[in-house]
C-alpha cells in the first residue's frame, strides 16, 4: 500500500528518534542490566489489568468496575448452529436447555417494531388524535423506527445463548452423520459484526483478518454468500481456518471459498476496489484474553513496541477494507477491545485519510438499533461516539466487541 505509506500513515510511520543528550548512557545501561537480572517479573495479566485501570476507568468511569469483575470472571459463548448439518434434533435438546436463539428473537422483535410504527404511522395519518399517545406507550422511538432495523437481521444464522444471569456451559460440538459437527462455540458477541455486514444474495465479500474463522464461519451460514473470500496473513492461524472449514462446511461449498495468505495491508495491490462487502476484524488488544491468559499476551513486555503499534496496524488494515469496496459497498469494522484508541480513533483516522489521500467520502451508518434489538442478550455501552461496543458484565458476560460499520459513497 505504497499510497497510504506516503501519506499521513507514512508520516504516523516515521520513527521517533530519541531526543539528542536524552539517548541512554553507559551508566545508565549498566544499572539498567543489573535491575532487569533482579526486579521481579510482573505477569503480563497483571501489567493488563493495570493498563486497563488506568485507561479505562477515565473512558467507562462507573461502569468499569463492573466491566472489569466481568473481564476477570468466566465469558459466555454461544453456539452457532450448523446449517449444513442436521440441526433439528439439536435446536430441540438446546430449547429443552431453555438455551434461546438470540438472532430470531432479533428478527421477532424488529418485525414488531415495524408493525408499531406501521400502525403508529397510520394513526397520525388518520390525524385520530392518538399519535402522541401511542408513541409514548410503546416507546417507539427514532433509532427503532430506523429503516435498517429489519433488513440487518440475517434469518439464517441461528446462535443459541443460555438466558442472563444462567452460566450453564454447552456441551463440546457433536459430529452428525457426515462428520460435520453440529454447533460452533464461540463469543455471541462476535456475530455482531458479521449481522452487521447485512450481506445480500450475489455479494463479493471479503474477510480480511478471516482465521480462525469463526466470523467466516457464520458468513457461509447466511446460505447466501456466494463468493468469499476469507484472508489471514498467518499461515498457522490460516491452516486451523482450513480446519474448521473442513470440520463444518461440505466440501462443494468449500470449495467455493477462496482462502488466501496475504499482508492484508496490501490488499489493494492484489484486488482493490471489488467487493460488496468487507469485514475488518482487526488484531487488537484482545482484553479479555489479556486479563486472563500468559500465553500470546501482547502486555508481554517483549511485545510492547508490538501493542503500541496495533492502532497504526488497523489503521492501514482498515484503509485496505475500504480500497478493497466498491463504490456503494459496506465494510465492517470490529475489534474485540475497550479501547478508544483502537476503536473510535481508528475509525475517525481512516475516514480522514480516506478523504483527504484517496478522494473517497466514506459515511457511517447507524447502527443504533442493534442496541434496540439485542438489549436482552448483550450490554451496550450507550456513550459510544461511533459505532457500538458490547461490554462484559457478570449477567451477560459476552464481549468486548467492537463494531462499526463504513458506507463508500
Ligand atoms: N475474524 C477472526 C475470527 O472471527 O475468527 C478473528 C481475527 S483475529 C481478531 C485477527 C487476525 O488478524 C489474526 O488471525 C491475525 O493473524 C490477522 N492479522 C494480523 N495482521 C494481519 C495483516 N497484516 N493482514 C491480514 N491479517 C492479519
Amino acid at each position: 500500500m505504497a499510497a497510504v505509506a506516503r501519506g499521513p500513515l507514512g508520516l504516523l510511520l516515521r520513527r521517533r528518534r530519541p531526543l539528542a543528550g536524552l539517548g541512554p548512557g553507559p551508566r545508565r545501561h549498566r544499572h539498567k542490566e543489573k535491575w532487569a537480572t533482579t526486579a521481579p517479573r510482573i505477569p503480563a495479566t497483571r501489567l493488563a489489568l493495570h493498563h486497563f485501570d488506568m485507561n479505562y476507568s477515565l473512558h467507562l468511569k462507573e461502569l468499569w468496575p463492573s466491566v472489569r469483575v466481568g473481564l476477570l470472571c468466566e465469558q459466555k459463548y454461544g453456539a452457532l448452529l450448523n446449517n449444513f448439518s442436521g440441526v433439528d434434533h439439536v435446536t430441540q435438546e438446546l430449547e429443552l436447555l431453555s438455551a434461546t436463539d438470540f438472532v430470531s428473537e432479533a428478527s421477532q422483535k424488529a418485525q414488531q417494531l415495524q408493525l408499531e410504527v406501521g400502525r403508529w404511522e397510520s394513526v397520525c395519518q388518520e390525524g385520530s388524535g392518538e399519535c402522541g399517545t401511542v408513541t409514548h406507550t410503546e416507546s417507539v422511538t427514532h433509532a427503532e423506527t430506523s429503516p435498517q432495523l429489519r433488513a440487518s437481521i440475517s434469518s439464517n444464522i441461528k446462535c443459541y445463548t443460555f438466558p442472563r444471569g444462567d452460566i450453564t456451559r454447552f456441551r463440546p460440538a457433536r459430529p452428525d452423520m457426515l462428520g460435520l459437527l453440529d454447533y460452533y462455540l464461540m463469543d455471541a458477541a462476535s456475530l455482531l459484526p458479521v449481522l452487521a455486514l447485512n450481506v445480500q444474495p450475489d455479494d463479493f465479500v471479503l474477510d480480511l483478518c478471516a482465521a480462525p474463522g469463526g466470523k467466516t464461519l457464520a458468513l457461509l451460514q447466511t446460505g447466501i454468500c456466494g463468493h468469499l473470500t476469507a484472508n489471514d496473513v498467518s499461515m498457522s492461524r490460516t491452516k486451523r481456518l482450513h480446519q474448521i472449514l473442513h470440520s463444518y462446511v461440505p466440501k462443494e461449498i468449500r470449495e467455493t471459498v477462496s482462502v488466501t495468505s496475504c499482508d492484508g495491508r496490501d490488499w489493494e495491490q492484489v484486488e482493490g476496489g471489488t467487493f460488496h462487502k468487507v469485514l475488518v476484524d482487526v488484531p487488537c488488544t484482545t482484553d479479555r484474553h489479556s486479563v486472563m491468559e500468559q500465553d500470546n499476551n501482547i502486555f508481554h513486555k517483549r511485545r510492547t513496541k508490538e501493542r503500541q503499534m496495533l492502532p497504526m496496524l488497523q489503521l492501514q488494515l482498515l484503509m485496505a477494507g475500504i480500497l478493497a469496496t466498491k463504490p456503494g459497498g459496506e465494510v465492517v469494522y470490529s475489534t474485540c477491545s475497550l479501547s478508544p484508541l483502537q476503536n473510535e480513533y481508528v475509525i475517525e483516522r481512516a475516514i480522514e485519510i480516506a478523504e483527504t489521500e484517496f478522494n473517497i467520502s466514506t459515511r457511517v451508518e447507524d447502527l443504533s438499533h442493534f442496541r434496540v434489538l439485542f438489549q436482552d442478550t448483550f450490554s451496550f455501552f450507550s456513550d459510544c461516539r461511533l459505532g457500538e461496543l458490547v461490554l462484559p458484565h457478570l449477567t451477560a458476560n459476552f464481549g468486548p466487541m467492537y463494531f462499526c460499520k463504513l458506507c463508500r459513497m
